[in-house]
């Protein structure tokens, strides 16, 4: 029988017959949402960005910020994925999605210096944000702390101790950072794109949305998973401490948005984005099986009806690809 975790005496390149079903439910939405950003045309953002009094100060500082974050996070879970993730989890299905997971996120690092060119960004301000900005700083800290045990070599996943170890840096990969940490400023780009402003920034953070959900979908699936395989772990003082960890994840995701947004723009503000931040916390907590918190309002309806969307041509007055026609997606 396959198991998840500590499979050791099953053949990891043995993927039939396939025991997760949603492993390769989630492969193949990612392969159906393929794109590239060498695809999105640039030439407006191009204008914009360097017409004088084009955009806003504020504008170009959400702009900044946002790409600041997105520049080191995608390569951060890149290397997650591969060098830890990839080493415990043996079972062929789902490495098979992890193996793609990891090339998207080549995409995403591919998309942001397709950006920083286009726009003429220097790359070494943008990537060593992380380092100068603390808002940027504290996110990035949060996710590399929880690497440290998992990328230890002499880590195993045996015991209980051990899983719960596992699933913690888990729903700090998967929860925290792919479903958290990159709303805010999924939320701040694409209301840019709405108002029809860097619509080719806007339309590649689109994308990558698209991809992130399904992201967010396979590791819930692994961790309720694992869960179910591994029922001892799931301990009221463990359900404690990962609330915790989300919920201190809500906070620097609020805190960095109040400083990639000072002032408020186009309809949003501090006070907007903390309360989506706890409407999505509050489906993270419910997608892996925790009770809620928030109880928080969507003030963005049209953040889902962006990522719900997914056979309706031209939702934004912008060019329309014929990846969106083909595009899976599930609102998780
Ligand atoms: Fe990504
Ligand atoms: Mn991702």
């Amino acid at each position: 029988m396959k198991q998840i975790l500590n499979a050791s005496e099953i053949d990891p390149n043995k993927i039939l017959p396939i025991k997760y079903e949603w492993a390769r439910t989630h492969y193949k939405a990612g392969v159906a949402n393929n794109w590239v950003p060498e695809e999105i045309p640039m030439q407006q953002d191009i204008e914009l960005w360097k017409k004088k009094g084009g955009l806003s100060d504020e504008e170009r500082r959400m702009i900044l910020w946002n790409l600041g974050f997105f520049s080191t996070a995608e390569s951060l879970t890149a290397n997650n994925i591969v060098l830890s993730i990839y080493r415990h989890i043996t079972n062929p299905e789902s490495r098979q999605y992890l193996l793609r997971q990891a090339y998207e996120e080549a995409v995403h690092t591919e998309m942001f210096l397709y950006c920083c060119d286009s726009l003429g960004l220097d790359p070494d301000e943008i990537y060593n944000m992380y380092n100068t900005v603390p808002s940027i700083k504290a996110k990035d800290d949060f996710v590399v702390e929880l690497t440290k045990t998992m990328l230890n070599p002499n880590f195993s996943t045996v015991g209980k101790e051990n899983i719960q170890t596992f699933v913690y840096d888990l729903v700090g990969y998967y929860i925290i950072m792919e479903g958290i940490f990159f709303y805010a400023g999924f939320a701040m780009m694409l209301s840019l794109l709405r108002s029809n402003r860097m619509v080719g920034v806007g339309e590649q953070f689109q994308y990558v949305l698209r991809d992130e959900t399904v992201h967010l979908a396979f590791g819930a699936d692994l961790i309720n998973q694992i869960v179910e395989e591994n029922p001892e772990i799931w301990t009221e003082d463990f359900k404690k401490s990962i609330t915790a960890s989300i919920l201190k994840g809500v906070d620097l995701e609020i805190a960095y948005a109040r400083d990639a947004l000072p002032k408020g723009i186009l309809g949003l503000n501090a006070e907007t984005i903390k309360e989506y931040m706890e409407y999505i916390a509050d489906r993270r907590l419910e997608r892996i099986g925790l009770k809620k918190v928030f109880n928080s309002e969507n003030p963005f309806p049209w953040m889902s009806e962006i990522i719900d969307l997914r056979k309706e041509k031209n939702f934004f007055e912008t060019r329309v690809t014929e990846y969106k026609n083909r595009g899976e997606l599930s609102w998780e």
